[in-house]
């Protein structure tokens, strides 16, 4: 049975800009980027993200966040898929952190608001070294619209 498995969880402010996402740490990632930031989440630990856990955590903290993050997941996109959907019929926004470099077939970006895609490469950085190759996206009327620039600006003081 496809499963994700969920390693951790937090509220974070950073990952998508202009929202207090949920982000939910997916373990079990196949990806092998050189210089991987997340080893502990390259192997299989944690508990099934299944419809229970989920809407478990949406009855939670469903009215602390406006956003629910998909953190990794890459082994099993069309779960992600699914779960976004999931998450879709709520009011909440979705993001998938996605460390492939392309939307899988099995991904409706219609059940998405925003997409992060691109392996990590420690020589260029994550999304806020101005010399990434990650790009951070905002999906319109089904088109993914570059929005990698947010994470460049300096803060005003
Ligand atoms: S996508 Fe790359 S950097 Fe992220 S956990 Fe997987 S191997 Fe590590």
């Amino acid at each position: 049975m496809n499963m994700l498995l969920l390693a951790s969880y937090d509220i974070v402010f950073q990952e998508v800009p202009g929202e207090v996402t949920l982000a939910l740490n997916l373990s079990a990632c196949p990806n092998r980027c050189p210089g991987c930031h997340s080893v502990h989440l390259r192997e299989a630990t944690g508990e099934p993200l299944d419809d229970e856990l989920l809407t478990g955590l949406l009855a939670r903290y469903g009215t602390s966040v406006t956003c629910v993050a998909f953190m990794g997941g890459d082994g099993e996109p069309a779960e992600v898929n699914r779960l976004a959907a999931l998450v879709k019929t709520s009011e909440l926004k979705t993001a998938w952190y996605s460390g492939r470099a392309q939307i899988p077939p099995t991904v409706d970006l219609s059940n998405l608001d925003f997409v992060k895609l691109g392996p990590y490469d420690p020589n260029r950085g994550g999304l806020d070294s101005l010399t990434t190759n990650q790009k951070f996206y905002k999906v319109e009327q089904g088109q993914l619209i570059d929005k990698t620039d947010l994470f460049h600006k300096k803060p005003i003081i």
